[in-house]
């Protein structure tokens, strides 16, 4: 019998926390080898008194307190240091990522088909539309300016197989953006669609400002793109100082062309510099993350 874990990233969800772990015992009752990582991300209301309480009286409900807030993406990673599961799930605590889906999930990884089943979000009803537009651009830039793929709607909601966990534990990355890191790890993923879902109860903790933040934290983790905008500006450059170079050379020029084209030349310069530095600097600030040259599937030594 497989044991299953599920890892729920928790900051004050007093109210919410009780709804899902009631969901998740009755929705999950068929899973004889269950685990709860609840972590709880230094909330300031009474979760952690909450996880206690289940704690004590389920021996299958485990928690991790942090000393403060440090993030969704550090609660994920702490829970997945500890879980022991064969497969682990991660979910939020607002019933955003519906537990009714992770017996559906277990069966497609059992099937052995699979090493991840993840789920992403079909609709965004229920959410503000500046926010959906945002959100719809922020794929589309990053798809374009990165090698890893990013799902529009992706949730970090999903199941995995031990051997994915353990990749994904491989890359120990500070700067953690999971969105990117389960696909970089690659392994066969099955998405699963379902419509949004509203807030079960609380407050949502992201506000635009920290949403926002969090897609440039996506841009710069997973794309070197935007350090080499330096290289483009550096052939704008020449290139404006060759075509006011010719346009002197053919004469009847105005008087300040050969002053412009003597500033653009010496601006290539200095802008070459900065892409060269910029090249090198891309190599070492992937070689500071420590990733993984190379993940294994499968093999026989
Ligand atoms: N969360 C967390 N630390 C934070 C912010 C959020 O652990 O600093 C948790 C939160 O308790 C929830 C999940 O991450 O279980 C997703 O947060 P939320 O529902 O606020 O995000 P949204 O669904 O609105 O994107
Ligand atoms: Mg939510």
């Amino acid at each position: 019998m497989s044991k299953v874990s599920i890892i729920v990233p928790c900051y004050n969800e007093e109210e919410a926390l009780p709804i899902f772990y009631e969901a998740a015992c009755k929705e999950l009752a068929g899973i004889e080898d269950l685990e709860f990582y609840l972590i709880d991300d230094g909330s300031k209301d009474g979760t952690l008194a909450i996880m206690r309480n289940l704690a004590a009286k389920d021996s299958r409900v485990k928690y991790v307190s942090f000393s403060r807030n440090f993030g969704k993406e550090a609660a994920l990673y702490a829970g997945l240091q500890a879980a022991t599961g064969d497969y682990v799930a991660v979910a939020d605590a607002d019933m955003q990522d519906p537990p009714s889906l992770i017996p559906q999930m277990l069966e497609i990884l059992e099937s052995g088909e699979y090493d991840c089943v993840a789920t992403r979000r079909v609709t965004r009803a229920g959410e503000p539309p500046v926010r959906s537009f945002f959100a719809r651009c922020f794929y589309k830039l990053i798809n374009r300016i990165s090698s890893t793929e990013f799902k529009d709607g992706a949730r970090d909601f999903r199941l995995m197989k031990r051997q994915m966990v353990d990749a994904v534990l491989s890359m120990t990355e500070y700067d953690r953006f999971s969105k990117g890191i389960f696909s970089w790890v690659g392994f066969r993923t099955k998405w699963l669609e379902y419509e949004n879902v509203e807030r079960s109860a609380g407050q949502t903790k992201w506000s635009f400002w920290k949403l926002f933040k969090y897609a440039i934290d996506g841009i710069v983790d997973f794309s070197a793109f935007p350090l080499l905008i330096s290289c483009f500006a550096a052939g704008a450059f020449w290139l404006a100082a060759l075509v006011m170079l010719i346009v002197c050379l053919c004469g009847a020029s105005p008087s300040w062309l050969p002053l412009a084209t003597f500033i653009a030349f010496c601006a290539g310069v200095i802008q070459t510099s900065v892409a060269i530095l910029s090249l090198y600097f891309s190599k070492t600030y992937l070689q500071t993350k420590g990733r993984p040259v190379y993940i294994v599937a499968e093999r026989k030594d």
